[in-house]
């Protein structure tokens, strides 16, 4: 592959996704490639209202609105000090839902979008290193030759490609955080109607219905690392596992330069957060639109680049700034919160 394109957008998580569909929208010509073959089970089933107007704006609003799909107004949160339910919010339509989709369902239906919108989708290809000329992200190097393209949107998540390539500062705002995380077939019947938040001593336990038959939890330990791999939900100790427990660090970090010469780093490849902030689809979709969107401007109006740049960084930074203030609120309402919490 040597062809030059508009973008390349690398990773086709929601991030990666939201990028090429918007930019191929807007008329620009998009490869969108990912190191891995789908189906690729990965957590983040709970989407936020928020999540599924933008997967309408993306054109497959009427896939996950179609009925297959759990849907759910609220989180009931269970806290030392008592249990409460959050709903989302209501307008005269009614209440706002969220929806529980797998992963790889989510995944499936954007690649396909995007592929009808002609930007050439390539799975099974990594990006092995970025392609740089006169300090400018021109492209990457994969497996079978180079992909060069006027702007590059990285979506390769928590693993930061290009920020690390680039050597770009990250930012880390929390201790060391890992995150352990699992399913488990739900064939008897067992059932969670609305996701559950449980706060105690040591940290918080998440456990969500994904389909009528399959449970998915978290843990994570605040105080000290995480629990054996043995560990799970006491609910749903008798249940068979589905697949493995896994892991994912999810220390709060944050790239300092999200957007630079012939580049922009959406998603979790920008800013991660732990899982409590339940929003990081929402949030790689966001930056990834953004982006797609910036990128075609750049490509009517190449002059455009540097304000682009200014734009999207400004609006990444206030979003990071918004959510960790949120992440702080959070815990510090928990009886026993984190100490590192305390500076502010
Ligand atoms: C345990 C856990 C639970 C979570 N639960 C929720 C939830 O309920 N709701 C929610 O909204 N969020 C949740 N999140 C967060 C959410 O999963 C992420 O924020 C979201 O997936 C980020 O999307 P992304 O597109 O930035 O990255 P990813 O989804 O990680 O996609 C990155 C893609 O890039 C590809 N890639 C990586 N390196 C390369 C390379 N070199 N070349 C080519 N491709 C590459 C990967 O294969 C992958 O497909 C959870 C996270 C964790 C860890």
């Amino acid at each position: 592959m040597a062809e030059t394109y508009d973008l390349l957008a690398i990773g086709a998580g929601p991030a990666g996704c939201a990028a090429a569909i918007t930019a191929a929208a807007a008329g620009a010509a998009v490869c969108l490639i990912d190191r891995a073959a789908p189906p690729r089970q990965r957590p983040g089933e709970t989407l936020h209202p928020g999540t599924v107007l933008l997967l309408e704006r993306l054109g497959i609003g009427a896939a996950v609105a179609d009925g297959r799909f759990v849907r759910v107004p609220g989180i009931a949160i269970v806290t030392e000090a008592g249990c409460r339910f959050e709903a989302y919010g209501a307008d005269d339509g009614g209440p706002w839902c969220g929806v529980q989709v797998p992963g790889a369902t989510l995944d499936a239906l954007l690649h396909r979008r995007a592929a009808a919108l002609g930007v050439d989708v390539h799975m099974d290809e990594a990006a092995v290193r970025p392609l740089v000329a006169s300090r400018r992200v021109i492209g990457a190097r994969i497996g079978s030759g180079s992909i060069r393209a006027r702007l590059v949107v990285d979506g390769t998540g928590s693993r930061h490609w290009l920020a690390r390539h680039l050597s770009l500062p990250i930012r880390r705002l929390s201790p060391p955080l890992i995150a352990q995380y699992g399913y488990a077939h739900a064939n008897d019947g067992t059932a969670c109607p609305v996701p559950l938040f449980e706060a105690d001593a040591g940290g918080w336990t998440w456990s969500a219905q994904v389909t009528d038959r399959l449970l998915h939890w978290t843990r994570l330990n605040l105080h000290e690392g995480p629990p054996s791999l043995r560990w799970r939900p006491r609910r749903w100790r008798r249940l068979p596992p589905a697949g493995p427990i896994r892991r994912a660090n999810v220390t709060w970090r944050q790239c300092a330069d999200v957007a630079g010469s012939g580049y922009f780093l959406c998603g979790d490849a920008a800013a991660v957060m732990d899982p409590a902030a339940s929003h990081g689809v929402l949030k790689a979709l966001m930056s990834g639109m953004l982006a797609g969107h910036l990128a075609a401007a750049i490509c009517r109006q190449p002059a455009y680049e540097v304000q682009a740049q200014a734009d999207f960084t400004a609006w990444m930074n206030d979003r990071a700034h918004a959510d960790t203030q949120a992440m702080r609120k959070l815990y510090a309402d928990f009886r026993h919160p984190p100490q590192w919490l305390a500076p502010a």
